[in-house]
């Protein structure tokens, strides 16, 4: 599989406790766990100027794209969200990481606030798994603890997810649909809440194992083609970017 990585790069994965949870960079640190899996992981970093080394061609090879970004939401280009969107709901899959729940794909596609409530205080979250026939919870248990993250709390402005994976419980006693699917078109996107940038999550082996099985699962099963509803009936599409 093609898999994409946009990653942004801010001053807090610089700081002391940022490159320690993360020497070699959180984007790095997901597309190696990609090739690891023996996927082809390109990173595409972000920052204020928005995605560097974006092209049509990397975007329409690609399976899925994962998303983590904090600072630089509207930094992105909108012909680049707009490209991503399309994908989507043409059959590409996305995981949108932890503080992409405000990312401008993610709120397009879901088409709600994704407001949260959130805590910065280094807690213990264990993400209980309420569907544990799932296959992105494969071989995972009842639960993954996580010793450190970001307390993300409800109410959460999404919509209710068409499959929801897991709930993440705080130390401090909130609580948060925290690994939600939700399709949209042809594609599927999974939100994961954890990976704050100054905790070394993505080094947790049941998380590295749930993102590779995330990938898998959002993947497209069939080739990437119209939007949902267009392709045998190319005659009759409102999408003028397919129609013949
Ligand atoms: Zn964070």
């Amino acid at each position: 599989m093609n898999v994409l990585v946009f990653c942004e790069h801010n001053p807090s994965m610089d700081s002391p406790e940022g490159k320690a949870a993360y020497p070699e960079g959180l984007g790095e640190c997901l597309a190696q766990l990609l090739r690891g899996a023996g996927h082809t992981a390109t990173l595409l970093p972000m920052d204020e100027q928005g995605v560097h080394g974006f092209t049509d061609e990397l975007l329409n090879s690609a399976d899925v794209a994962f998303w983590w970004a904090h600072c630089y939401h509207d930094a992105v280009q909108s012909e680049i969200i707009d490209k991503v969107v399309d994908r989507v709901h043409r059959g590409m899959g996305m995981v949108f990481l932890h503080s992409s729940h405000l990312a401008r794909p993610f709120l397009r596609l879901i088409g709600t606030t994704g407001f949260l409530t959130w805590r910065e205080a280094g807690e213990r979250e264990r993400l209980w798994c309420v569907d544990p026939t799932h296959p992105i919870a494969a071989g995972l248990g009842d639960f993954i603890d996580i010793p450190q993250e970001e307390m993300y709390g409800e109410p959460f402005g999404i919509p209710a997810p068409d499959e929801l994976v897991y709930i993440g419980w705080f130390e401090g006693g909130e609580v948060l649909r925290g690994g939600c699917v939700f399709k949209r078109g042809r594609g599927k996107l999974f939100y994961f809440n954890p990976g704050h940038e100054t905790y070394p999550t993505y080094k947790l082996p049941a998380v590295r194992k749930l993102l590779v099985q995330a990938c898998e699962y959002v993947a497209p099963k069939q080739p990437v083609s119209g939007p949902l509803g267009c392709s045998h009936r190319d005659d009759f599409c409102i999408d003028r970017s397919v129609k013949k």
